[in-house]
């Protein structure tokens, strides 16, 4: 339910800093403004000019700080409401203190997402530039950054309402078969209706796989390095990264818990992590932190398996091999600079399956050709690139692709029996409503709750 009352919340981060910003949004927005700021010179405040003055506490009088105020009034605001922002000193105590004046004038701390969730009420932005908005903030590289930029652009929304268009003329020929059976007027043929429904089909279908690419580029893959102790995982990761990340040492079991970074291969974000080597007779912190390597190996998308090729293999580099079965990844042979002990072929023979490569950490040798691979995985885990510009990103976008595939299927097939056509109609109109729930035109107060739940407070 959305109820009209005045809602403030800081919209910079917590913690010290130059300037924050305290956003007031509702019908009493600019009132509560004028309580606690007054305008060193101006009277009249004119809509997005940022003007000096000062913040008093409006019941003893006291100056609180020293402040730049903007008023952008509905409907041309964030959130289509009455918009007030106070730029303030970024002292913690001072934000809470300021917070605490525009409550005690009436307004109300924000939940998180709802300032978001009120520009997508009162028709601001739809559901995909909000989740774009979030997106962008969150993004941890490029890739992430381009997609959530072509979202908010209208770039998603507009495809799919597109494909939306298509449904409904469709459904609007069926309309017309049902009202005017009987009159002599030229209809698509069933044929042609059913080829057409085909068509949409296969252009839904493709947006639909579209998600694994979308997801990479808005999260990133999941690579875990893994080993035995002082096979050179530590040594790898800090090559990869170009830092010294995770501590090297030839003590082993050195690290105990789970460190990591995101690297780009290709196109995409690869998030990297460091796990505790896999070893026998480990102490319980050491213990704990072999039980979180598995836990992370199962999760990640792309294995990178190390092991020191001077040295035989043992059971703790079999165990490594017995975790990389059935999985993408890639088995390195480290510590090429040193004599060889094992090679390809006897991983090969342990029923590593993998591509291997031989690398040495210490010297940067063969990680050109590590860097080629993973990009290559991380490209074919997102279904090769295949150049079309809007990819959807959400598991909501996705589920509801999937809807409208569903429906269509049945459509295409009740037409091809020659079903009556309020038949099909039914479908279509499920499929268009599917549709219409990406970008919010169709929605629910759950599916809302849902998507504004992962925004933060101030957003
Ligand atoms: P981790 O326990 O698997 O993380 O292994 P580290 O990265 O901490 O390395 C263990 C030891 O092996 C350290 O003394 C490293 O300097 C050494 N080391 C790592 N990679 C190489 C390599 O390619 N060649 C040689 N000669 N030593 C290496």
């Amino acid at each position: 339910m959305y109820v009209q009352d005045t809602i403030v919340a800081p919209a910079t981060p917590p913690g010290a800093g130059a300037v924050a910003i305290i956003r007031l949004s509702g019908p009493a927005a600019i009132e509560i403004l004028r309580s606690i700021w007054r305008p060193a010179r101006a009277d009249v405040l004119k809509p997005r000019h940022l003007y000096i003055g000062d913040i008093r506490d409006p019941s003893t009088g006291a100056a609180v700080d020293r402040a730049l105020a903007v008023v952008m009034p509905a409907p041309r605001s964030l959130t289509g409401e009455d918009v007030a922002e106070v730029h303030c000193h970024g002292g913690p105590f001072l934000v809470r203190r300021i917070l605490g004046l525009a409550k005690g004038c009436g307004a109300r701390m924000a939940e998180a997402g709802e300032f978001s969730r009120r520009a997508f009420l009162n028709g601001r932005i739809d559901l995909t530039a909000a989740e774009a908005v979030a997106d962008l903030v969150a993004a941890r590289g490029e890739s992430a950054l381009t997609q959530a930029l072509s979202h908010l652009s209208g770039a998603l929304k507009e495809r799919v309402a597109g494909l939306r268009e298509r449904l409904i003329a469709i459904a609007a020929h069926l309309e017309a078969e049902i009202d005017f059976s009987d009159e002599d007027i030229a209809l698509p043929s069933r044929e042609e209706i059913a080829h057409r429904i085909a068509a949409l089909r296969q252009d839904i279908a493709m947006l639909h796989d579209s998600f694994a690419r979308g997801w990479l580029m808005r999260t990133g893959a999941r690579a875990a390095i893994i080993g035995k102790p002082n096979a050179g995982k530590s040594s790898v990761l800090n090559l990869l990264l170009g830092v010294e990340r995770a501590i090297v040492t030839p003590i082993p079991g050195t690290t105990r818990d789970v460190i990591e970074d995101t690297i780009h291969v290709g196109a995409y974000p690869l998030v990297i992590q460091d796990t505790a080597g896999l070893r026998s007779g480990a102490d319980q912190i050491e213990r704990i932190g072999i039980e979180r390597t598995l836990a992370h190996a199962e999760e990640a998308d792309v294995l990178i398996a190390v092991f020191d090729s001077s040295t035989a293999l043992t059971s703790e580099d079999l165990r490594v091999i017995e975790l990389c079965r059935g999985r993408t990844g890639v088995a390195l042979l480290n510590k090429s600079d040193l004599p060889w002990a094992i090679d390809a072929i006897d991983l090969r023979a342990q029923g590593l399956a993998m591509p291997a490569l031989r690398v040495s950490a210490l010297r940067g040798d063969g990680f050109d050709a590590l860097r080629q691979e993973l990009a290559a995985m991380v490209d074919a885990l997102a279904g090769g690139n295949r150049g079309d510009t809007v990819a959807i990103s959400r598991e909501r976008h996705r589920d509801a692709l999937a809807r409208a595939l569903v429906a269509l299927e049945s459509a295409h097939r009740s037409t091809l029996c020659a079903m009556p056509p309020e038949i099909v109609a039914v479908d279509i109109g499920i499929a268009a409503d599917a549709l219409a729930s990406i970008s919010g035109q169709v929605t629910s107060e759950d599916v809302l709750d849902a998507i504004f739940r992962e925004f933060c407070i101030g957003k």
